[in-house]
């Protein structure tokens, strides 16, 4: 098992840009490569977040108006 790590118990965390797929830091904000915006967050958790704004935003509305 080879685990990658800087100095003393200092371990990167690598992740692919999701545009242009090469490995950078999960930490960055901006990929040094291609420039996108918050590389390492997938469209997938994106999505899921949206989902989740809109079953609250309809569930909120449903209790509104219920009274
Ligand atoms: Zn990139």
């Amino acid at each position: 098992m080879i685990k990658l790590q800087k100095n003393k118990g200092t371990v990167i965390n690598l992740e692919p840009c999701r545009h242009c797929k090469r490995e950078i830091e999960t930490k960055k904000r901006q990929c040094p490569y291609c420039g996108t915006l918050n590389p390492t967050v997938k469209i997938k958790e994106i999505a899921i977040g949206i989902a989740a704004v809109t079953i609250i935003m309809y569930a909120v509305s449903f209790f509104i108006n219920s009274n």
